[in-house]
């Protein structure tokens, strides 16, 4: 064990049993250690009465249990929150909770920024700074179980649902982000269900697969095109991963997956992916292969060319594709009013790509970003 101490936030249960056993206690200690953390969100050793006085003197010397702050928090009219959790390094990430009737939803961020460089996603913009640690990853969950109370008046928990889907791409901070999920499943950490748990990717193949092997909960991949040319554009990672390969690989993950079918989530962007020839297009794209598409009204950001299609235009859109005999439905825009809808999350990103200055200058005459004047 090296000096400085280890954070104990970021260990699955097969992380603190092994940090526990070097310390030379039995295994289930670090079973203890997970439940006052994640299920009792207690971060105090002093606080955790069925440990002895001498083990938790010794925790104290070699371990601590960080979390990152809370910056700043927005509510949307429609009840959706935005907090902005500030890193130890300075950078800044944003988690989303959307609480709807019969569930509440957090929505987790897994990088600061995003590599792939979507054209349509605001997160694009702000460049790219590194992987978040697992500690990172579930300090978003255990955070806002502390911010919002445990239960609703109707007595269900508040975060019901968890969707890897804020700011970066899960897939590729893949032992983070499993690690995170682990402690999201654990019946001793947050017990939710895998169903419960989605991971959306942009279209990670070699991702998928290891998954499916590892850790498999409902996925979700972030289409957009039914085919390789528009979804070069749109998903520059497609010219790395082809539909057909991306398909291929949702075919071989939801033969032993929790949910039936793979969701695909389709931005509706005015012109551009919403025509009813595109429409049919996606449908034989998808003919066989079990999914269910979530059409997401484009959320516009400062600087963006884009514009939300018509509701005609994606009612038709889904008519078609519900008449070709697939599950579609249109996602309701949450949170639009705080910029923490779909695609409009920024953040802090200390970018090291230099991406975010480039895009400032072509944006220099458009409305201020979302986050300016939020401190
Ligand atoms: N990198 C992962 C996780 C992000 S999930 C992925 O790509 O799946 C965020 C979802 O919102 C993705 O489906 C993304 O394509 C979509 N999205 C991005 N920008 C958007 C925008 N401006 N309006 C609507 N949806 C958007």
């Amino acid at each position: 064990m090296g000096d400085s101490p280890v954070n104990l936030l970021g260990l699955d249960r097969n992380g603190l049993r092994q940090f526990i056993d070097v310390l030379g206690e039995h295994s289930y200690r670090g079973d203890q250690l997970l439940q006052w953390v994640h299920q009792h969100g207690v971060i105090d050793f002093e606080h955790m009465t069925n440990l002895s006085k001498q083990m938790r003197n010794r925790l104290r010397e070699v371990a601590c249990i960080a979390l990152p702050e809370v910056g700043h928090e927005q509510r949307s009219a429609d009840g959706t929150i935005k907090w902005l959790i500030r890193l130890i390094d300075g950078n800044g990430i944003e988690t989303v909770y959307i609480p709807e009737p019969d569930r509440g939803t957090l929505c987790v961020s897994s990088q600061v920024g995003c590599a792939l460089n979507c054209d349509f996603c605001a997160t694009a913009r702000q460049g790219y700074n590194r992987n978040l640690d697992a500690a990172e990853i579930i300090a978003q969950l255990w955070l806002a179980r502390s911010m919002l109370s445990d239960r609703t008046e109707d007595g269900r928990r508040t975060v019901t649902n968890v969707v890897m889907m804020g700011m970066g791409e899960p897939l590729l901070n893949f032992e983070n982000v499993v690690t995170a999920m682990e402690l999201m499943l654990d019946d001793f950490g947050y017990g939710l269900s895998r169903r419960r748990v989605t991971l959306s990717t942009a279209g990670v193949v070699p991702g998928i697969d290891r998954l499916r092997e590892r850790c498999p909960v409902s996925l979700a991949v972030s289409l957009h095109a039914a085919n390789d040319s528009l979804r070069d554009q749109l998903v520059p990672l497609n010219k790395k991963y082809p539909i057909a390969d991306l398909l291929a690989a949702c075919k071989r993950y939801i033969v032993d997956a929790p949910r039936a079918r793979v969701t695909f989530e389709y931005a509706m962007l005015d012109g551009i992916n919403d025509s009813p020839e595109q429409a049919r297009e996606l449908a034989a794209c998808l003919a066989d292969v079990p999914a269910k598409v979530n059409l997401i009204p484009f959320n516009p950001f400062p600087g963006t060319s884009y514009r939300r299609s018509s509701a005609a235009a994606i009612d038709r859109f889904r008519e078609i594709l519900s008449g070709k005999g697939l599950l579609t439905v249109t996602r309701r825009t949450r949170g639009d009013d705080i910029a923490a809808a779909c695609g409009q999350l920024s953040g802090q990103v200390r970018d090291r790509t230099h991406r975010s200055s480039k895009m400032a200058v072509a944006s220099m005459n458009q409305q201020p970003p979302p986050n300016i004047g939020m401190h």
